[in-house]
């Protein structure tokens, strides 16, 4: 069966490997391909309020639809685009058409909402990224401050002078900055108070073993306590469980979003789940993404 095969072939795959392997090359074939066939797709996972659980936005991942290995995930594929500058058409492409989904979102709903965009580091410093962005806010109609841009603590470490001139043009145009995987990456904490910062963003790690880890319980207690004093939002990633649910609701982290309160799901799918109030059970099995790949 070909989802087998990719499986098998997909554990041999390293993504520490400085050379690429022999399996890169054909996939980073097999996108361009893809590009062309349309197989890339996007997902949309909610991010609820932590104390209403409604839905206030969702998080944009992508997904590529392999006519035969079947889902491939973007842990596999982002690095070979981010290698090869793929990255950059796919990701004008993603920030394009999530903002026009978010405009179709809005009228399902009839309330308004936000849309959350991974940008990667290449995509953040080529230099066409604020047309990409300004032509995105354009097409869709949407505003500036519905748009939250996720970036890594990487990312603004590499040339933090440019970062900074990128950060306040996004701000000109009140698109909001998130720090996805926050406490994961290389960088100090200076970076909190120099950039134009909106949002942490949790990074899994710390939420998986909660509530039983007192590190962990310590770590989401001290990011909580930093956000509040200097009025950033928190949103906890990779909730599964009711009791971390609770555990970090409880401390006062404003967001969640998890396979407890919504895996990533096609838009029409996040349409019936906006539309819908027990959403939860509505999901279908195949929203979650191939878990092999
Ligand atoms: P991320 O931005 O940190 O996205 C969160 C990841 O955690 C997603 O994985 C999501 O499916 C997964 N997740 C969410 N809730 C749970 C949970 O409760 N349990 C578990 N086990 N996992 C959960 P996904 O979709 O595989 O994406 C992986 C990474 O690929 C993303 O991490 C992001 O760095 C990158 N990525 C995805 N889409 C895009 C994109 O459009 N552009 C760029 N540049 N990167 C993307
Ligand atoms: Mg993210
Ligand atoms: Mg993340
Ligand atoms: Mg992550």
């Amino acid at each position: 069966r070909a989802k087998e095969t990719g499986k098998a072939r997909c554990v041999v795959y390293s993504p520490r490997h400085n050379s690429p392997t022999e399996h890169d090359i054909s996939l980073e074939a097999a996108m361009f391909q893809a590009v062309r066939e349309g197989e890339f797709v996007l997902y949309y996972q909610p991010i609820v309020d932590a104390k209403t659980r409604e839905i206030e936005g969702f998080e944009t991942l992508m997904r590529w639809k392999h006519p035969t290995l079947g889902m491939v995930s973007p842990a596999r594929f982002i690095p070979i685009a981010e290698t090869n500058g793929l990255i950059n058409l796919l990701g004008a492409w993603a920030l394009k058409a999530a903002c026009v989904q978010l405009k179709q979102f809005e009228e399902a709903a009839r309330r308004p909402l936000y849309i959350s965009v991974n940008i990667s580091p290449r995509q953040f410093r080529n230099d066409k990224f604020l047309e990409v962005l300004d032509d995105a806010i354009a097409f869709s109609g949407i505003s500036g401050a519905q748009l939250v841009l996720e970036i890594t603590e990487g990312t603004l470490m590499i040339d933090p002078a440019h970062a900074e001139t990128i950060l306040a043009k996004m701000a000109e145009r009140h698109a909001r900055i998130a720090i996805d995987d926050f406490g994961t990456g290389y960088s100090s904490l200076a970076y909190l108070k120099r950039f134009p910062i909106s949002v942490l963003k949790i990074d899994r790690a710390f939420i998986r073993d909660l509530p039983g880890s007192q590190k962990d319980g310590a770590i989401c207690n001290a990011v909580l306590d930093l956000a509040r004093h200097l009025s950033l939002s928190v949103v906890a990633e990779g909730v599964e469980t009711e009791e971390q649910f609770a555990y970090m609701s409880e401390r006062g982290c404003q967001y969640v979003q998890g396979y407890l309160t919504g895996k990533p799901m096609a838009a029409n799918v996040a349409i019936t789940a906006l539309t819908e109030r027990h959403y939860a059970d509505l999901m279908p099995a195949d929203a979650a993404p191939h878990p092999a790949l």
